[in-house]
């Protein structure tokens, strides 16, 4: 079987055969023109989003990138969204409904959290949060149809262990969906640890130069019918275009994310060690809560990571975060350049424990020279007056 990065280069080209191309083309298309009538109705007895029918099933393009992510996750099938957010929600939106119940663990992604409490709740549906394994297990009843993980947690970088998440929930026979984009399908086997579903925002690495908005759905036919059904439905639909972009950011998505992961753990490091620094939140650093976890689940880690300042003033704050030169004050991570962000789980969490007393930020580290990032970090945190 090839490697990952040797598939990374191959996938995704057989419609550039015809063209004698390197690449295949974008095929854009709102209408599907057919040979004959017999071609036509062919069309319909296929799997949606996977033939040619009409642009909102998607076109070649679209269908070259899914069958890409599918065999990079050894998934059997993937469905493309317009974004990582819509992706999430077509999966929740599937298995929710009045009288069921779905189960989420706490500290997800800050839009997920809100999508479940207001869309889900408005429709019926019984929606809990929990932090542990064993809180997950008290809570499942006969109405659960869907637990929803994210590893590591957005903001709070906490690790869960697969494993015993899927353990538990298969025990009674739910499906779980993980939220797979930090690790992306390189540094995270989400399938091979037992998740049915498995959500990445190809906002992020995939795509890589944050100049897309895309989402990616994969898992087996069986695990996707019912997100594959609520997709074609609700008219959910990516972009040609930005297909083509993500396959274009999958040729270099391992040797980004070597260089990611390299200079992550150098910055992180330097941050631990620095005397304004009260905690670095980086499963990949030996005293992190999560660092035994990560290990044991991931291949690598990626460039987004929270930092606890020491306590300081609202003002040095501030000053810290618009002072920095090679950080972008910004939302979201993935993309080639560093970034910086306020970073406020306490409102999205239930656990009152964190954060401890200094303020927080979350970091994407980029593909600049980490001395200079460092440089750059030293200059802005002689305003925190420590
Ligand atoms: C960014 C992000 C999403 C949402 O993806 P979009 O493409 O921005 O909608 C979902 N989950 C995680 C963990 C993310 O970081």
């Amino acid at each position: 079987m090839l490697s990952r990065a040797t598939k990374l280069v191959r996938l995704g080209r057989s419609s550039a055969d015809l063209h004698n191309a390197v690449n295949p083309p974008v095929v854009r298309g709102s209408t599907t023109l057919f040979p004959t009538l017999a071609a036509f109705r062919a069309s319909y007895s296929g799997v949606t989003f996977e033939v040619a029918r009409y642009g909102r099933s998607g076109t070649s393009t679209v269908f070259e990138l899914q069958a890409a992510l599918a065999d990079l996750c050894d998934a059997e099938t993937c469905i493309a969204t317009a974004s990582g957010l819509s992706a999430l929600a077509a999966v929740l939106g599937a298995h929710a409904g009045a009288g069921k119940q779905i189960l989420i663990q706490s500290d997800v992604y800050g839009p997920t959290r809100i999508l479940a409490e207001t869309e889900l709740v408005r429709q019926g549906c019984d929606v809990r949060f929990f932090e542990t394994e064993q809180q997950l297990e008290s809570l499942i009843c006969s109405a659960t149809s869907l637990v929803l993980i994210e590893i590591p947690a957005s903001l709070t970088m906490r690790m869960i262990d697969v494993r015993s998440v899927c353990h538990v929930a298969h025990a009674h026979g739910i499906p779980v969906c993980c939220d797979s984009s930090w690790g992306t399908p390189l540094f995270f086997d989400a399938h091979g640890l037992g998740i049915d579903i498995s959500v990445h925002a190809a906002t992020k690495y995939i795509g890589g130069h944050s100049d897309i908005m895309l989402g990616l759905i994969t898992g087996s036919y069986a695990a996707l019918a019912s997100t594959r059904d609520w997709c074609a439905h609700y008219g959910s639909t990516a972009a040609p275009d930005n297909c083509w972009l993500a396959l274009r950011g999958l040729r270099t998505l391992e040797v980004r994310l070597q260089r990611h992961q390299a200079t992550a753990t150098q910055v992180a490091t330097w941050m631990r060690d620095h005397q304004k620094i009260e905690r670095v939140l980086f499963p990949a650093l030996e005293e992190d809560a999560g660092y035994d976890l990560w290990k044991a689940q991931f291949s690598g880690a990626a460039g987004p990571f929270i930092v606890e300042l020491s306590p300081c003033s609202e003002v040095d704050y501030e000053r810290f975060i618009e002072s920095l030169r090679l950080f972008g004050l910004g939302t979201s991570w993935g993309g080639f350049e560093s970034l910086i962000m306020p970073a406020i789980p306490h409102n999205l969490r239930e656990s009152k424990e964190f954060p401890a007393q200094g303020r927080l930020v979350r970091l994407h580290v980029g593909l600049e020279d980490p001395t200079d990032l460092c440089a750059d970090l030293e200059q802005a945190l002689e305003w925190l007056s420590v």
